[in-house]
């Protein structure tokens, strides 16, 4: 991403101005920033996978990456914590996930 996209992105995530931005970034070297851009997206696409009422309205979403972690995490924790192991016949859940995943 160059420079100053980056700078206006932080800025505009963290409401600073792009010049505070920017120089926070040159002494990042540990790219926390960016780190917690990622952490954000991650919690917008979470809340939009969270929120939808049906999967064809995630279907602009279906190969959009983050998505695809977003969905797999939670179907992980679904079945860590309801039943581990297998899919549930009937799981309206199990059911959603397989038919995500092209029913394999
Ligand atoms: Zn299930």
């Amino acid at each position: 991403m160059p420079r100053l996209w980056t700078a206006a992105v932080v800025a505009n995530a963290f409401h600073v101005l792009p010049s505070v931005a920017a120089r926070a970034l040159d002494e990042d070297p540990e790219r926390v920033d960016i780190e917690c851009l990622e952490l954000l997206n991650y919690a917008r696409v979470k809340r939009l996978f969270d929120d939808a009422k049906s999967d064809e309205e995630l279907a602009p979403y279906a190969n959009d990456e983050t998505m695809l972690l977003v969905r797999r995490n939670t179907f992980d924790v679904h079945h860590s914590r309801t039943h581990p192991g297998d899919d549930r016949p009937g799981c309206p859940q199990c059911v959603r996930n397989r038919e995500a995943r092209g029913g394999r």
